[in-house]
């Protein structure tokens, strides 16, 4: 039978046909040919508990039986003020006002437009163009496109249809990193905030780990360094923890691991822990009360449909206890040791010829190969062994659900280390 889904990011004339998942639980899912396969990439790092969560699935199903949508246009409802307390509450202090999105997409827009519109309420309309990193990813959107790496990203086709921001270098300095050593990547933003701020209305950057851009990693004092950096410049700092929150770099957030609050913070993928699409753009008081004021320029022109959705709000809210009273910051901890001395420490690995870097972060660790060549035929290597992988060009990574064993995540550490030994 043929498909008519058009899958993402494929090739069609080569593609092979898609393997169908027919159900799931805990980090396995199951394909309609009855084969397990292990999870390595938790669905694009959402499925932070795993597939078929007791919790979570009851947290919706209740939620259905009241109310499985309503506008937030003029309305609310317990779900979304619940959250919006828990967001405050477990974010960088300072972090006070929520606003709903449905994609990690759109909460970067939101993020965006807030940016540009908050300096034109300070009497500063020309700060309308951004500030973001080489290898950095942000989304699909235009607005997100722009702000992709513009040479390696998988927008350069779009360059005459978006608009031009201004980028500086990725940085190059590894997590432990003591600040000297970050000075050279701070050089490299003043430089373009010393010739650009005027126009600059935001910086925007995935902290600490850029992923899809390559699962590049750097240190809690670059962020420091480009939080004193904003500030001096009148920029507004965006962190875009989509892929880095709720736990992904061994911290709840990127920024608890540099103490540091951004003037915006965009949630999504783990938000909902991957069981519906939704996100959230945070701001400070600085941001949210530039917004008050008599002018019609002073609302905020935005508004998805889906916005608050109150099964998204009360998944998320579920996610959330279940994150805290299982305590997952220790298992992520677990995860980590496990990534670190099977990966980082596999000296068969650090000597292969095909290997650039061998790097972990939390529950995130990356084989960087010298060439994407290096990886043709791994998923299917991978599959044959019941462990599902999918690399990134070069980048053959594993982001695991949290609830992995250790014995799983040996499983997955060793079918990706056994494509090199
Ligand atoms: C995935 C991702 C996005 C986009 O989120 P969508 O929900 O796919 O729109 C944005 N930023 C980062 C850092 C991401 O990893």
């Amino acid at each position: 039978m043929t498909s008519h889904v058009w899958h993402p990011y494929a090739h069609l004339k080569t593609q092979s046909p898609a393997p169908k998942v027919v159900g799931g639980e805990g980090p396995n899912f199951t394909l309609d040919t009855g084969e397990q396969l292990l999870d390595a990439t938790c669905s694009w790092w959402c499925m932070i508990h795993g597939y078929a969560h007791p919790r979570l699935v009851a947290a919706i199903r209740e939620q259905a039986g009241k109310l499985c949508h309503v506008m937030l246009g003029g309305l609310t409802h317990e779900p979304a003020d619940r959250l919006a307390r828990e967001l405050v509450r477990i974010t960088p202090d300072g972090l006070n006002h929520v606003f709903y999105s449905d994609s990690g997409s759109v909460g970067m827009e939101v993020a965006m437009k807030m940016a540009v519109q908050y300096h034109q309420l300070q009497g500063k309309p020309g700060k309308h163009r951004l500030l973001s990193l080489m290898k950095a990813y942000h989304g699909d959107t235009a607005g997100c496109m722009a702000v992709c790496d513009p040479e390696e990203g998988m927008h350069s086709l779009f360059a005459g249809y978006l608009p031009r921001h201004h980028f500086a270098p990725a940085p190059t300095a590894p997590f432990d990193a003591p600040r000297e050593a970050c000075e050279a990547d701070l050089t490299a933003l003043r430089r373009v905030l010393e010739r650009h701020h005027h126009e600059i209305a935001a910086l925007l950057m995935e902290p600490l780990l850029q992923a899809a851009g390559g699962l590049n990693m750097t240190s809690p004092h670059y962020l420091r360094g480009a939080r004193e950096l904003c500030d001096e410049f009148d920029v507004l700092l965006v962190f875009d923890e989509v892929a880095t929150g709720f736990g992904r770099t061994g911290r709840l957030f990127a920024s608890d691991h540099a103490g540091v609050t951004p003037d915006m913070m965009v949630l999504s993928k783990g938000l909902t822990g991957g069981y519906l699409g939704h996100a959230a753009t945070l701001a400070t008081d600085r941001v949210h009360d530039a917004f008050i004021g008599d002018t019609p320029h002073h609302a905020f022109m935005h508004g998805p449909t889906f916005m608050g959705n109150p099964l998204a709000c009360r998944v998320a809210l579920e996610s959330l206890a279940v994150f805290e009273e299982e305590h997952y910051l220790a298992r992520i901890a677990g995860l980590s040791e496990i990534l670190r001395t099977e990966l980082v420490d596999d000296a068969v690995l650090a000597a292969h010829p095909a290997v650039e870097d061998v790097r972990m972060l939390g529950a995130t660790a990356v084989i960087e190969t010298r060439d994407a060549k290096d990886l043709a035929g791994v998923a299917d290597h991978a599959r044959e062994q019941g462990v599902w992988l999918r690399p990134i060009g070069r980048w053959l990574y594993t982001m695991p659900a949290y609830i992995t064993s250790p014995a799983d995540m040996r499983r997955i550490t060793d079918v990706m280390k056994g494509w090199f030994h």
